[in-house]
C-alpha cells in the first residue's frame, strides 16, 4: 500500500516538475530561427532575446570556383545541410524540438531556390509542431541584431537611421519601430560587398573577397591610386561607376606583375573609394533628416576601415553609432530570431500558404 502510495506521490512530483518546466520555457518564447536567403545554411535557437545557438553551413567553398554564388547550387547545399544545422542549433542550445515555441524563417529578399528550401522546412516543421510560423523578411533581420540580449550590444533608441552594408543590399533605413522601417536611398545598381567582390575577382582574390581585401588595404595607400566617387543626386548611391573604372584600370596596366607588386595599395584605394561612397550619403541622410543614431548591419559592417571612419565621423557630426559584433554582420540566423521576437510577441503570425519572396520589400 504504502508503495503504491509513493509512487503515486512521485508521479504527482514529476507532473508538476513537467508543468512547470513546460510553463517556464512558455515563457521564455523559444523560437527556431532559419536563414537561407543566399549562401549560407543558418538556424539559431532564441530564448526571449537571448541567442542560445547560432550555427552556420557556410558554402563560400562550394562557390569559389565560380567567383560568385551559383543560384543552383547554393539551393543545394541547402538542401543537405538543413536538417543537420537546424539538429545543431537544437543540440547545442540543449532544446528539444518539442520545446519550441515558434519558427522564424526567411521569407526574402535572396534567391528563390535558397528561400524555397528554408521557408519549406519551417513550414513542414511547424505543421508537424503545431506551433505558430513566423516569416520575416531578411533586411529587417539584418538591423534588428542590435536588439539581442548581448553583453556586447547596446540597442538603439528609435527612430535611428539603419545602414544595410551586404552582398546584395545596399540600404539606407529610416526605423521608426521594429517592423516600421522606411527605405530613403539604396543602390541604383550593384550592392558595396558586390563591388568588393567583384573588384577583388579582377585582383585574383577568391570569393568572397571583402574581408581579404580589408586585410591587404591595412597595409597599403588609401590615396595611391584615386578612383572616382560617384555622388548621386538625392540620397541613392551607385556602385557600378567605381567597379567598372577599377576593372578597367587594372584591364590597361601593360606590366604583369602590376597586381602583385601593388596589391595592396591596390586594395587600400578601392576600400576608401567604396566606404567614401557610403560615408558621404550617411552625412547626408543624417543631417537632412536630423538623425544621431547610425545603426549598421550586413556583411560588410565587418570592414574594419569603415568601422574606424564611422567612428570618426561619429565624433565630428555627434552621432552615436552601433556595429554589430563581427558573428552578427554577414548573414545568420540568429537575426531571423530576434525579429522572429518581435513579431511573436505581437501575435504576428504567417500561414503555410504564403510563399518565398525573391524580391520582397522592406
Ligand atoms: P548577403 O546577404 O548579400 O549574402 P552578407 O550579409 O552575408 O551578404 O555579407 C556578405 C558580403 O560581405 C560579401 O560581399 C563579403 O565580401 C562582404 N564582407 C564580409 N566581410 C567583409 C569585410 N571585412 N570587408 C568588406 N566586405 C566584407
Ligand atoms: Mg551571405
Amino acid at each position: 500500500m504504502i508503495d503504491k502510495i509513493l509512487y503515486l506521490v512521485l508521479m504527482l512530483i514529476v507532473y508538476f516538475c513537467n508543468v512547470i518546466n513546460n510553463l517556464k520555457l512558455s515563457k521564455k518564447n523559444i523560437i527556431l530561427a532559419i536563414e537561407s536567403s543566399c549562401d549560407d545554411t543558418a538556424a539559431a535557437i532564441l530564448s526571449g532575446r537571448k541567442v542560445l545557438s547560432n550555427c552556420i553551413a557556410n558554402q563560400n567553398l562550394i562557390h569559389r570556383a565560380y567567383g560568385g554564388v551559383v543560384p543552383e547550387l547554393a539551393s543545394r547545399a541547402h538542401q543537405s545541410k538543413i536538417i543537420p544545422v537546424v539538429s545543431q542549433a537544437l543540440s547545442k542550445a540543449n532544446i528539444d524540438k518539442k520545446e519550441l515555441t515558434a519558427i522564424a524563417y526567411t521569407q526574402g529578399p535572396g534567391l528563390l531556390g535558397s528561400l524555397l528550401v528554408g521557408s519549406t522546412f519551417a513550414k513542414s516543421l511547424a505543421i508537424a509542431l503545431n506551433i505558430p510560423l513566423i516569416p520575416i523578411n531578411h533586411m529587417n533581420g539584418h538591423l534588428l541584431v542590435h536588439f539581442i540580449k548581448d553583453k556586447k550590444i547596446n540597442p538603439p533608441v528609435f527612430p535611428f537611421l539603419g545602414v544595410t552594408l551586404s552582398g546584395g543590399h545596399t540600404q539606407l533605413v529610416l526605423v521608426k519601430k521594429h517592423f516600421e522601417m522606411e527605405l530613403i536611398g539604396s543602390t541604383i545598381d550593384d550592392a558595396i560587398g558586390e563591388a568588393f567582390d567583384k573588384c577583388g575577382k579582377k585582383l585574383g582574390l577568391s570569393y568572397p573577397a571583402g574581408s581579404q581585401i580589408d586585410k591587404l588595404a591595412k597595409v597599403g595607400n588609401s590615396k595611391r591610386f584615386p578612383f572616382p566617387i560617384s555622388n548621386l543626386n538625392g540620397y541613392n548611391v551607385s556602385y557600378s561607376g567605381i567597379k567598372t573604372a577599377f576593372i578597367n584600370f587594372i584591364y590597361k596596366q601593360k606590366d604583369p606583375n602590376f597586381i602583385s607588386e601593388n596589391l595592396n595599395d591596390l586594395c587600400a584605394s578601392l576600400q576608401y573609394t567604396l566606404i567614401q561612397i557610403i560615408l558621404n550619403k550617411i552625412e547626408k541622410v543624417a543631417k537632412d533628416y536630423r538623425i544621431d543614431q547610425i545603426v549598421i548591419g550586413g556583411g560588410v559592417a565587418a570592414n574594419s576601415e569603415i568601422r574606424n571612419q564611422l567612428e570618426v565621423y561619429a565624433k565630428s557630426n555627434g552621432w552615436k553609432i552601433f556595429l554589430p559584433p563581427l558573428h552578427y554582420t554577414t548573414d545568420n540566423a540568429a537575426m531571423i530570431g530576434i525579429a522572429g521576437y518581435y513579431k511573436l510577441k505581437q501575435k504576428n503570425y504567417g500561414t503555410v500558404s504564403e510563399s518565398a519572396q525573391a524580391r520582397l520589400k522592406l
